[in-house]
């Protein structure tokens, strides 16, 4: 049963280019589907999300943090009534504009095109990725994606001034997304904070005590845990935490939201988009435990030793990547050689880097550092 304010697959705006429907399939579905079989989302399986797979194989990578979004946005839409395939291929679509090597992919990657006096952001470069780059279909470049789930890859996570962004006015920068694209930054959020506890203490990074002493509501299940299990082993009891935890983030976003759109009384999806703010959210209650964590993470595990000499070195690669090919445009492959003849160079060569996985682009890395001396660093 949909609730009123759902965005119904039945009210989308439908797609570019018209298509004829599928015989059982809804046109949400098709987009899921359409993403699952996209390039750039068999790419993910070898980008990083926080480790990089040279540090091991058991933690998440960007494939695998965004199954785990999926899952948890799921489970949230099936509670509130929303459109639960809308849902999913956003949360599938969420992090597909993202370059190699995580946040210090991005942080050198909009670095380098600020010298040439433009930037990198990932959800713009989501939407020229199914707007434009993937190339499947014989009538349309791109994936002729529906509206609902442009305008989700562009909406989910922050506002864009129709001022600063006149290139997307078609996705109504004064109206609010609907609430099955304003989930998506948040389930993001509950999967990779509870994701990140788990991966850096199973790398020793973060130890139990400190995360206790950092998150109080994960030292209370803690607690509770050890009184229900006391005999079996730390990483047991730390799952059984992490999963309580989970859970009641998971509880806190389905209520509160619940209860915002009943406090703010939508009854429509236009509801949902004229309302002045987001209703989906946390209640100020478990605002303060995700500030906790939040604020744990980032002191204790984001900029620690071992995830930042890495950082340094990746930041390294991609900066220098960057500066060679923008210097020697014909060492380009040629569909990048064509793209450089209706784009500055700058834009051709972050679009060649920020669809690498990690493996290649330190493949490229080696082969070009051997014996140039315009590369420093060595891997
Ligand atoms: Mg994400």
């Amino acid at each position: 049963m949909l609730s009123s304010y759902a965005a119904r697959v039945e009210q989308s705006r439908g797609r570019r280019h018209p298509e004829a429907p599928h015989p059982y399939r809804s046109e949400y579905q098709r987009d899921r589907d359409r993403v699952i079989h996209a390039r750039a989302f068999r790419r993910l399986t070898d980008k990083t999300q926080v480790f990089t797979r040279r540090y091991s194989d058991h933690f998440r990578n960007r494939l695998t943090h965004t199954i785990e979004c999926a899952q948890i946005s799921r489970t949230i839409a099936a509670q509130l009534g929303l459109e639960a395939d809308l849902v999913e291929a956003l949360a599938l679509v969420h992090d597909i504009g993202h370059p190699p090597f995580g946040h210090a992919g991005e942080k050198a990657l909009d670095a380098v095109m600020r010298e040439h006096g433009s930037f990198f952001d990932h959800n713009l470069h989501a939407l020229r990725i199914v707007e434009d780059f993937e190339q499947r279909y014989a009538a349309f470049r791109g994936l002729n994606l529906t509206f609902e789930v442009r305008e989700g890859i562009i909406k989910h996570s922050r506002d864009y001034g129709a001022q600063d962004y006149p290139q997307l006015a078609e996705y109504v920068l004064d109206l609010r997304p609907p609430l099955e694209a304003q989930l998506i930054d948040l389930t993001d959020e509950i999967a990779y904070n509870t994701a990140d506890l788990d991966d850096a203490y199973e790398a020793h990074i973060l130890r139990l005590e400190d995360i206790r002493a950092g998150v109080p509501l994960f030292d209370q299940y803690y607690r509770e845990v050890e009184r229900r299990y006391p005999d079996v082993r730390e990483k047991l009891k730390f799952n059984e935490t992490l999963k309580r935890l989970l859970n009641t983030l998971v509880s806190d976003l389905i209520e509160n939201t619940r209860r915002e759109c009943e406090r703010a009384g939508v009854s429509s999806l236009d509801d949902v988009r004229k309302h002045p703010k987001r209703l989906a959210s946390f209640s100020g209650e478990m605002g303060t435990t995700r500030g906790q964590l939040k604020e744990f993470l980032y002191s204790n595990f984001y900029y620690s030793e071992p995830l930042n000499s890495e950082k340094l070195q990746t930041e390294a690669v991609v900066t220098e990547l960057f500066e060679h090919w923008t210097a020697h445009p014909e060492s380009l492959p040629a569909s990048y050689q064509e793209q450089a003849e209706r784009e500055p160079i700058h834009r051709v060569v972050c679009d060649y880097i920020a669809g690498m996985t990690d493996s290649y682009i330190l493949q490229k890395y080696a082969v070009l550092s051997g014996g140039n001396e315009e590369f420093r660093v060595k891997n």
